[in-house]
């Protein structure tokens, strides 16, 4: 046995450690072995490199503040350190030094996730884009050729010119997805598209989380408090969301409220991450909450448990309502050339029809009638009036509490005492996420859940609200785009002045501020620079063979969607851009992954993409849209560049940004440099080709050849410049306090404003330093108008769609078979290993996971067809097929499959992703407009698709 130079065997140490453990198990202090040990503990070990290498990992030449700033959408963001050593990023750690918002609630630390933590290890692998790229195979066939920049620039402006001059600047589209910024790379992107008058289509409706139902119901889909606002709710109802999975960083304040008194309760149909840690869950047959809702509804109204007051002053239930042609009373039924939409309801303290005042929600000495039929002299005769409620009413006659637990699967006394304990109880609010959205008719689900809340008046108060897509912004940047050619100061004052001017008349017909943001946007979506992404599929892409065959699947349609959607492109109220019978040309990609994205994604390739002369693609890694490029373009990654989203959601009222912690890798650069080289090669080869104009959609003359002096501000800004660009922006910021000097160092900044832009308005709130955000405080405290057609929180919607196709109220309908009578339904949702695509396939990711895309089952199920846990299985339906391993989980509901989102194609054989035969079939009420508030603009009320529905048949692989 060999002898140390202490004289002790390893026997010995063995010996020696054992009598230690004994000596100290018998409480005695005498550790004879210990002793020697402690002397010389490490003398055994001659190799001691180990612990250099060790001990250097934590040392540094740097930190940096840093965040993913744009990947991570409700639960975004976090500001973490960047330890840099020689030039690379060796860890990140988490800042975690926000504050409390008040000493009884919790605070916001630490945030972060596991993909976060990870990110430096995703920007050295492999998928990196080290430099520009051109396809030199077929389109998707893996073949590239390098270029230098000035080749592929030069290359793609060309293209550029020559498209744009000869066929229109409606041709040249960009996609953009969840890694968009409002920073430089955003600023750089949308000043792009709108000096070259083309269009960025908006991808939130086709991601399906556009939260149709609240838009419908309040003007527009933003609304969210904070987290901590969840410790003054009585219940907090988890309604078809898994923050477990999609809200890493802020999900423990639903856990820690329990401890406050909170009681959650999740109601999903399967047993999912989120689920196990409620106090109670409401398990529910896919696609029924709406009937669940209803049921609800009918107790509260039965019971009279009803906020009369808030009803009366909130909502559009007393309105009068005629009972000939279901629509509301208006002024021009009245008189002639009265208003279209000036409403009416009965006063009881004066027995008389008045009207609502409009500039106000306060109803002075009016005493709306919720109830009661009444007799009206218009000026086509005598015709019979009821308030809104009373239509309601009817409707919930169909919801019996039999009804509604055949239909939901939950028993009767569970609907009865929930619906008992909401109306009940001070404060209740939701947490949704996005799921709803995603079903076909998830606007009705949408509906029926805030009808519910509304009822209760559980609007206004700390702990209660809906909440809806969360989103506080700082939409300086996207203002600059649109501004003239001065430093961001002097043009950001001459934008907001000139749209002022524009608006001038709509603020004396009694706009709020936020009615006169969505009027903006609806203007923008008008003219074409923002368009559906959702209509640009169906109408260019090829969706409309599978998307446009609702009526197969949708019991209830009567007309062929093809016809909804020709006549609302024909009355104006949807847009597409370009036109039908003009073809697109070029498609830029930048911030998103539009064939991992769409449902349904095969058409694209079939039909979009042969019409497509130059399809680009600016990422830091190579995604299925890369892959079907013709150019790809590096991108520097999250840890390379000075930026910031410039926007977050409520739950976490922080501003991160995120730092140059080492220079771009590889070729890489940012988004702002590399479309402001890109504008100043078109004005440079413009010169060169002498091809200098071009014509706008107004037929408006253009130049190309001084697009890089205008986009850069009139050279105030250069492609280097993307630090003075966040500097000048910030500074601009109603939102929060905070200069880049601050941010650089500090990470991030408190949100104090939610700005006028047309995204964080919805909020409706005055942000308080030591308060959590309550939003909605505008209406219920305020008293100011919803930004409806009604001017309340609408119900009642008599557009004609929507009286067609009997969901003038909120009810259940049962959902569509997408893609066949199959027997099992698909849902899915975020994942936990991924946000989105970007660490889909990311090795540290995987191996939390199988490695490989799956889909979840229930057990029997998989016992019905012979299916063993981590066998690979063919999923089907009329649409198409493909082939995942298959993982057994008691979690899931017999008659569900679960596949969470974002793989990508090439993780599946054939490469095949889930996708192909998802139909997302679209829904007409989405279609509607001409309605005041039922107009889109970006990011809502236009249509979405779907994926919740589809149907499916599994098989065991022999
Ligand atoms: S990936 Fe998103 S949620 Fe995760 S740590 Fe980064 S910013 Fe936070």
């Amino acid at each position: 046995m060999e002898k140390k130079d202490n004289g002790f065997t390893r026997r010995d140490f063995i010996k020696g450690a054992s009598f230690g453990v004994l000596t100290l198990s018998l409480g005695t202090l005498r550790f004879k072995g210990g002793e020697v040990f402690a002397q010389e503990p490490l003398k055994p070990y001659p190799y001691r490199t180990w612990e250099d290498l060790y001990k250097k990992q934590w040392t540094w030449d740097k930190v940096a503040k840093v965040t993913h700033p744009r990947n991570c959408w409700y639960q975004a963001h976090c500001s973490w350190d960047a330890f840099i050593k020689n030039g690379i990023i060796v860890r990140e750690e988490q800042t975690a030094d926000y504050p409390q918002t008040r000493p009884e609630l919790s605070d916001f630390n630490p945030r972060g996730c596991q993909k976060g933590a990870c990110y430096s290890a995703r920007m050295y692998d492999p998928t990196r884009i080290k430099y520009p790229l051109k396809r030199v195979g077929e389109r998707g066939e893996g073949k590239w050729k390098r270029l230098s920049w000035d080749e592929a620039l030069t290359e793609i402006a060309d293209t550029m010119i020559d498209i744009i001059a000869k066929e229109g600047p409606d041709t040249f589209l960009y996609d953009v997805g969840t890694n968009l910024s409002l920073g430089p790379q955003g600023l750089g992107l949308f000043r792009l598209c709108t000096l070259l008058d083309s269009g960025v289509l908006d991808c939130n409706p086709e991601i399906g989380d556009d939260h149709q139902g609240w838009a419908v119901t309040s003007g527009s889909m933003i609304g969210c408090g904070s987290a901590d606002n969840w410790f003054y709710s009585d219940i907090v109802l988890i309604w078809a969301g898994n923050p477990s999975y999609t809200g890493m960083p802020y999900s423990h304040f639903l856990w820690e409220a329990r401890y406050n008194g909170t009681r959650v309760i999740g109601i999903s149909p399967d047993y999912n991450a989120s689920v196990i840690h409620c106090d109670q869950w409401i398990p529910i047959n896919i696609g029924t909450d709406a009937a669940l809702a209803m049921g609800m509804a009918q107790v509260i109204v039965k019971e009279g448990l009803y906020n009369k007051e808030f009803i009366k002053e909130q909502t559009d239930m007393p309105f009068l309502v005629r009972d000939d042609t279901k629509q509301f009373l208006r002024e021009k039924d009245l008189k002639e050339n009265g208003r279209d939409d000036l409403f009416y309801i009965f006063d009881l303290k004066s027995q008389g029809i008045k009207e609502p005042p409009r500039a106000t929600l306060t109803l002075g000495d009016l005493d709306p009638a919720l109830e009661g039929s009444f007799e009206v002299e218009t000026i086509q005769g005598k015709v019979k009036v009821r308030p809104a409620f009373e239509f309601l009413k009817d409707k919930l006659k169909d919801y019996s509490l039999d009804r509604v637990s055949q239909i939901t699967g939950i028993n009767p006394t569970i609907i009865e005492s929930l619906a008992r304990d909401i109306a009940k109880a001070r404060t209740v609010t939701n947490v949704t996420n996005s799921c709803i959205s995603k079903f076909y008719h998830g606007d009705l689900i949408e509906r029926t859940q805030i009808l519910v809340l509304a009822l209760c008046g559980h609007f206004g108060k700390k702990g209660s609200g809906f909440n809806a897509f969360p989103m506080l912004i700082d939409d300086t940047n996207f203002r600059l785009a649109f501004a003239p050619p001065l430093p961001f100061k002097e043009a950001l004052a001459a934008f907001e002045k000139s749209f002022a001017e524009q608006v001038k008349d709509l603020k004396q017909a009694d706009y709020t501020d936020e009615m006169l943001s969505y009027e903006f946007g609806r203007r923008l979506e008008k003219t074409g620079i923002t368009v559906s992404n959702t209509l640009f599929w169906y109408v260019h892409g090829g969706l409309n063979e599978l998307s446009g065959r609702s009526k197969e699947w949708d019991k209830y349609l009567k007309r062929d969607v093809d016809e909804y959607v020709k006549e609302s492109l024909e009355k104006g109220w949807q847009n597409v851009f370009p036109a039908p019978g003009k073809e697109p040309r070029i498609l830029f990609e930048c911030g998103g992954n539009v064939i991992r994205r769409v449902r349904g994604y095969t058409a694209l390739l079939k039909t979009l993409w042969p019409k497509l002369h130059l399809i680009v693609t600016l990422d830091f890694r190579m995604g299925a849209t890369g892959l079907h490029s013709d150019y790809v373009l590096p991108a520097a990654g999250y840890y390379e560049k000075d930026d910031f989203a410039g926007w977050v959601g409520p739950y976490q009222p922080f501003f991160q940004v995120t730092t140059r912690a080492v220079e771009p890798l590889h070729e890489s650069k940012s988004e702002w440099e590399i479309h402001c080289l890109l504008a100043k090669k078109i004005q440079e080869r413009a010169k060169q080709r002498n091809i200098l104009t071009f014509k706008d959609k107004q037929g408006k003359e253009r130049r190309f050849d001084n697009l890089y002096d205008i986009l850069t501000y009139g050279r105030h800004y250069t492609e280097k410049d993307e630090e003075k660009v966040c500097r000048d922006s910030l500074a601009l910021s109603p939102c929060f306090k905070g200069d880049w000097k601050h941010l650089k160092e500090k990470g991030w900044v408190k949100w104090e404003d939610i700005g006028k832009g047309f995204f964080g308005i919805g909020n409706a709130t005055d942000i308080k330093p030591d308060e959590p955000i309550v939003p909605y405080t505008w209406h219920t405290d305020k008293k100011v108008p919803w930004p409806t057609l009604s001017r309340r929180m609408q119900f009642y919607i008599d557009q004609d769609f929507y009286l067609e196709l009997g969901e003038e109220l909120p009810i259940h309908k049962d959902p569509p078979i997408s893609g066949g009578n199959y027997p099992l339904t698909v849902t899915g949702g975020h994942t936990r290993w991924s946000i989105h695509s970007m660490w889909r396939d990311e090795a540290h990711m995987l191996r939390l996971q199988r490695g490989q895309p799956v889909m979840y089952m229930s057990v029997a199920d998989a016992q019905k067809r012979g299916i063993k846990d981590g066998e690979i299985v063919l999923v089907k339906n009329d649409i198409d097929s493909f082939e995942i391993m298959a993982k057994v989980a008691p979690a899931i509901r017999p008659g569900q499959v679960v596949i969470y989102h974002a793989w990508e194609q090439y993780q599946f054989k054939g490469h095949k992703l889930f996708q192909n035969l998802m139909p997302s079939p679209i829904k007409p009420t989405e279609l509607a407009g001409g309605y005041f508030h039922l107009g889109p603009f970006f990011g809502q009320l236009s249509p979405g698709q779907s994926d919740r529905d589809t149907r499916v048949e599994v098989t065991r692989i022999a």
